[in-house]
């Protein structure tokens, strides 16, 4: 299989504890269908288990220029997918 293109290889980053995502994120994924009313998210493929993990995930995003929840960045226009402890990032602008 053909290597995607992308522009980025971002590492992923753990830290400690739980993490927030913003009013903002959690808005438009309820928009997406990838979280319920409640907050619960609902992502196609992902377990129970790696979704514990996600959530103490980020990435310094390269386009954004700031700490990204990787939850956040896994709905991201511009990831392609996650490579041994990388994300493939199409490196597009974001509005
Ligand atoms: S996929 Fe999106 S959030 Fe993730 S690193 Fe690329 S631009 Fe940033």
């Amino acid at each position: 299989m053909g290597e995607l293109e992308h522009k980025y290889e971002v590492e992923i980053k753990e830290r400690e504890g739980r993490h927030k995502l913003t009013d903002k994120v959690k808005d438009e994924m309820k928009a997406g269908g990838m979280m319920d009313e409640k907050g619960k998210l609902k992502l196609k493929g992902v377990s129970p288990k790696m979704l514990k993990r996600m959530k103490q995930e980020f990435v310094e995003c390269p386009v954004l220029k700031e700490d990204i929840h990787f939850i956040q960045c896994f709905v991201c226009p511009n990831f392609q997918s996650r490579v041994m402890g990388k994300v493939l990032c199409k490196g597009d602008p974001l509005k």
